[in-house]
């Protein structure tokens, strides 16, 4: 099962602001590594 990821939501990236709300840089989100989505282990239903 996957689930989207919330950190990023979704889009694989984290957007870098500064102070002023200026987006600096995207950087890959570490949580799902990019993907967008968590591959949940827990499948024993
Ligand atoms: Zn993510």
């Amino acid at each position: 099962m996957k689930i989207i990821c919330n950190h990023c939501d979704g889009q694989g990236y984290i957007e870098i602001r500064d102070c002023t709300g200026e987006i600096q840089r995207e950087e890959t989100c570490v949580f799902c590594q990019g993907m967008g989505q968590i591959l949940d282990d827990n499948d024993e239903d």
